[in-house]
């Protein structure tokens, strides 16, 4: 078992080699080929298990053919191709620096924004231009209330640690994000949601988010 068997392109094994993984861990070598094949997926995955690169991958797999499309020229709004929901700045930030190691040399570009923190350091990196946004919960809805981002173009949606985003309160804040993706086109997203338990309230957010998902515990 091997990442090259798992077909996600030149560069990225590359750059998989480079950050030493030799193997996919269980949650990658099950979770990497139902992306790939489209579907959408609701993970039960503990932090250690390699979640991250498993929802990264197929993320940036899918982006590197899909990066050059035409996005709409509106003064000051990006238009993300992929968003990565997570619960705090600290795993915002793993998330990032994680995600940027995957994409180096691909041309995908990442960019982090979370609260508690000035958001205009936030707006510049985000105006040099965003293939996947990292985002924590309250700051995106920031964003998308001054118009600097939009959801209109997402393909990929990952919400991490979806479980304690909803203890922190942040389900108001998801559904209206969600609401923004699905408001023009809703049939373009591939949704991706990780938790570390599966409480009434996650499978209520999987079956309002996910259509005709593989449910998937490791
Ligand atoms: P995560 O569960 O995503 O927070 O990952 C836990 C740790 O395992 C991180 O430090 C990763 O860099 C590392 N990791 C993830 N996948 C692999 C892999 N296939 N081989 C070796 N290390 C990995």
């Amino acid at each position: 078992n091997t990442f090259a068997e798992i077909d996600l392109g030149e560069l990225l094994d590359q750059n998989i080699r480079r950050c030493k993984y030799v193997k996919p861990t269980p949650v990658q070598r099950h979770a990497i080929p139902i992306v790939l094949g489209g579907r959408d997926l609701m993970a039960c995955a503990q932090t250690g298990s390699g979640k991250t690169a498993a929802f990264c991958f197929p993320i940036i797999s899918g982006i590197m053919r899909e990066q050059y499309v035409q996005r709409p020229r509106v003064a000051r709004t990006v238009y993300p191709l992929a968003l990565i929901l997570s619960p705090t700045r600290e795993l915002s930030c793993q998330i990032h620096d994680e995600a940027k190691k995957f994409s180096y040399q691909t041309g995908v570009k990442v960019v982090v924004a979370y609260g508690g923190a000035p958001i205009n350091q936030q707006l510049r990196e985000l105006e040099r231009g965003v293939d996947i946004l990292v985002a924590t919960p309250g700051r995106l809805v920031d964003l998308l209330e001054r118009a600097r981002v939009s959801l209109q173009m997402i393909r990929y949606l990952a919400l991490d640690e979806a479980d304690r985003m909803l203890d922190m309160g942040f389900e108001p804040q998801i559904r209206k994000i969600v609401e923004q993706m699905d408001m023009p086109n809703r049939g373009m997203r591939q949704t991706m949601l990780f938790s570390a338990t599966f409480p009434r309230e996650i499978q209520r957010l999987a079956s309002d988010f996910l259509s005709d998902y593989i449910f998937l515990a490791v």
